[in-house]
């Protein structure tokens, strides 16, 4: 199961999500910097010095709560006093999610935003009287998963209400069914990651959707973002692996996804598969599993360079060899990851771009597409280093989000972007958004990845550190927006699993142009007419 340490402020009347509330993850796993690195940094980056503590808890000062006493009283009336809380204590886990925007504003030691009240619904019934409480009583809705959005899809932001809550789901948290025959479960929205693999290892199953935030993101949250987790290649996107959904909009419940395939006009199930909690809340996914894998195989790579690295991707992906992960490095990310990373006894030296397989399924499935996809690797330029870098890479391929608040500590400045085009823009597109970044951030260092490939193209992944320095904030948000500029300037998507958020959103018309855009409006004037769901996020 997910760790549950009460990593947030004391004093708190519900029970907290289970993450830091100004930092990643469980508090037990924070590491600090060895001297070596933070030299590295001083000379690369000219980092000067660890960055000022932020506030404790209990020192940080949020806006008062702009609910009245008869809010709280009808919202307790739906949900019961036990899951109502207007506590800062509350509050304060629910202020956002957790881009590095985000953990820089949990530093202010000005008034912080965070929403007015938490509440806890535990059935369908309950969210449906809430969403028809706040249309009535002007107040929006934030759904709030496992808290890990890196695009401000948490925000507390009010739009034309004076108050917001905080609708946090984690009592959607069981197993609702399980069809072995058809290789089905139905899943509780609240349930994170690792407390839906342990229900579904039960009955010899796996999901296998293995984002970097898996421990602490919710099923609700993968289907709500379109999230992609690091298996891809085998088990695909998320949004590939949802069979059907129950979403309690303020217009009434959907149930959607009838049978394995359909003909019966537009999928409405792609409607809620990326909405953000802007046209309801999804309350229960059906998903497909399939069993846990009897074997696995590992085998990194090293390529001379990126373009060598990339088309031999592609070449795996078209020919369908079949690996469940496969990913690349560039040469900055690869030289950076041998700094950071623990060694696994008798790991030969990576040089060049480091490439990530892994096999699974029956012995003989993983001996066959093992076995293609090596030749088909050696035959475009690479040089196998063995399984054990592969086997490093899965080993601490949770804890990189742990390495951020490190480098924030010792003053440097990390965050992480990603988009996704098609094969023959690929190249275009990273150098692109890796000269916007280096002109906002002059002396940056940016590293990218591919972790997710299709036989039409594949998503780029950046990482960009620099030194804190003055103004962290707009610095970081002048280049963010020079960077989604220069990806929808290439014809990059511009998300291709982080979503939208309120930090996409100015890029969204973009994207799907101004019909979209009214699109995407009547259909929430259908479900939401007052508005109320997520404001200021997703739609323009
Ligand atoms: C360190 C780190 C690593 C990450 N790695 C990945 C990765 O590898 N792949 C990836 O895809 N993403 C990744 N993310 C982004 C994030 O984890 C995903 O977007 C994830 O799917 C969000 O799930 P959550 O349960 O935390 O949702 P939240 O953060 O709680 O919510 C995200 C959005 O969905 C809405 N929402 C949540 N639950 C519901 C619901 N039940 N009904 C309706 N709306 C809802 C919220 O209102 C919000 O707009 C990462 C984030 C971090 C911080």
């Amino acid at each position: 199961m997910a760790p549950e340490k009460q990593a947030g402020p004391a004093g708190a009347a519900l029970p907290l999500p289970p993450m830091k509330w100004d930092a990643w993850g469980d508090p037990d796993l924070a590491k600090e910097l060895s001297a070596d690195i933070k030299a590295l940094l001083a000379a690369a980056l000219g980092v000067t010095g660890d960055a000022a503590p932020g506030p404790a808890a209990d020192e940080v000062v949020l806006r008062p709560s702009a609910l009245t006493e008869a809010d709280l009283d009808a919202l307790a009336a739906i949900v019961g006093e036990a899951h109502l809380s207007a506590a800062d204590a509350d509050r304060l886990p629910r202020a956002g999610g957790k881009s590095t925007p985000d953990l820089l504003r949990r530093r202010s030691r000005e008034p912080q935003d965070a929403p007015d009240a938490v509440v806890l619904p535990g059935s369908e019934d309950e969210i449906a009287a809430l969403l028809a409480l706040c249309a009535e009583r002007r107040i929006a809705v934030v759904p709030f998963g496992g808290g890990t959005s890196v695009v401000g899809g948490l925000d507390p932001e009010r739009g034309a209400f004076a108050a917001v809550v905080s609708l946090d789901l984690r009592r959607f948290d069981r197993l609702l069914d399980v069809d072995a025959v058809s290789g089905e479960a139905v899943l509780g929205a609240g349930l994170t990651g690792p407390a839906a693999e342990e229900l579904l290892a039960e009955h010899g199953l796996e999901l296998g959707h293995y984002p970097q935030s898996f421990r602490f993101a919710t099923i609700g949250g993968f289907a709500a973002t379109r999230s992609s987790g690091q298996d891809s290649a085998g088990h695909g996107r998320f949004d590939e692996m949802v069979r059907g959904l129950r979403v309690v909009t303020p217009a009434g419940v959907l149930d959607l996804g009838r049978a394995p395939a359909s003909a019966a006009g537009p999928d409405l199930r792609e409607l809620f598969l990326g909405s953000e909690g802007t046209l309801g809340v999804i309350t229960a996914v059906r998903v497909r599993v399939h069993p846990v894998p009897a074997v696995k195989a590992y085998e990194a790579w090293s390529f001379p360079d990126f373009a060598t690295g990339a088309a031999a991707l592609r070449t795996v992906e078209q020919q369908e060899t079949g690996p469940t992960v496969i990913r690349l490095s560039d040469e900055a990310e690869t030289m950076v990851n041998l700094a950071m990373t623990e060694k696994i006894g008798g790991e030969p030296a990576v040089t060049g771009c480091l490439g990530v397989t892994v096999f699974e399924g029956t012995a003989d499935q993983v001996a066959d597409r093992h076995r293609s996809t090596r030749a088909a690797l050696l035959a475009a330029g690479a040089t196998s280093l063995g399984e054990a870098p592969a086997r490093a890479w899965e080993h601490g391929r949770f804890n990189a989000p742990y390495l951020r608040d490190s480098l924030l500590a010792a003053g440097a400045l990390c965050e992480t972007l990603e988009t996704a085009t098609d094969w023959r823009r690929l190249a275009d597109l990273r150098l692109a958004v890796t000269t916007a970044l280096t002109t906002a951030l002059p002396g940056a260092l940016v590293l990218c990845h591919i972790s997710h490939v299709y036989p039409t193209g594949a998503s780029l992944y950046f990482t960009v550190v620099a030194a804190l320095g003055e103004d962290p904030l707009p610095r970081w948000g002048a280049a963010k927006r020079a960077a989604c500029d220069a990806i929808v300037a290439t014809g990059g998507t511009i998300t291709h699993h982080h979503a939208v958020g309120a930090d996409h959103r100015p890029w969204m018309t973009d994207e799907i142009g101004d019909l979209g855009v009214r699109i995407l409006r009547a259909v929430k004037a259908e479900l939401d007419p007052a508005g109320i769901l997520n404001p200021g996020k997703l739609i323009p």
